[in-house]
């Protein structure tokens, strides 16, 4: 078995009900389990105040498929989420990335592991931090070193 993180993100409709959903996907894919999810975490709007909140998390998975196949999967539940129409709340769009897929380091067109941004988005940092403190990331050093770096990112834990 493998080890992957998964960062799930939403800002439509009912962003935090379109999380919690979306671990209930990602408890249904094949070959593979959630063994740990984090806290959902609000990132505070910034300037315009229209803009909507985003909800964001990460969970853990332990997986027998390879990574292109999981990232086959992710983006196939995004595509169905993306097609929900809530009769009053419109669209609820959410992405998902693939993070972490053990010590892989993976540099092909459709996917890149580590995840390229991660370190920088505290939408990711924390979350991660919550559920793997001690994860180290091959050419970046550990997660937690990378906390301060995003302390002036707005998120709040819910
Ligand atoms: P972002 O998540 O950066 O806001 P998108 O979700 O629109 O942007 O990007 C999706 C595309 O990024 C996918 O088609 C996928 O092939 C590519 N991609 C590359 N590396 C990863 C990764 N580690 N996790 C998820 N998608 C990735
Ligand atoms: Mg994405």
């Amino acid at each position: 078995m493998n080890t992957a993180y998964v960062a799930l993100g939403a800002n439509l409709g009912d962003p935090a009900a379109t999380v919690l959903a979306a671990f209930g996907a990602l408890a249904n894919i094949s070959s593979s389990r959630i063994t740990q999810t984090s806290s959902l975490y609000r990132t505070a709007p910034v300037g315009i105040i229209e803009q909507p909140e985003f909800i964001n998390a990460v969970a853990r998975l332990e997986t027998s498929l390879p990574p292109e196949t999981l990232l086959d999967e992710l983006l196939d539940i995004e595509q169905r989420f993306g097609r929900i129409r809530g009769e009053r709340n419109g669209p609820r769009t959410l992405d998902l990335d693939l993070l972490l897929y053990d010590d892989l380091e993976l540099d092909l067109p459709r996917l890149t592991l580590p995840h390229p941004r991660l370190h920088l988005r505290a939408f990711v940092l924390l979350p991660l931090a919550e559920i793997a403190p001690h994860l180290s990331l091959a050419k970046r050093g550990t997660i937690a070193a990378w906390l301060p770096a995003v302390a002036n990112q707005g998120i709040i834990r819910l």
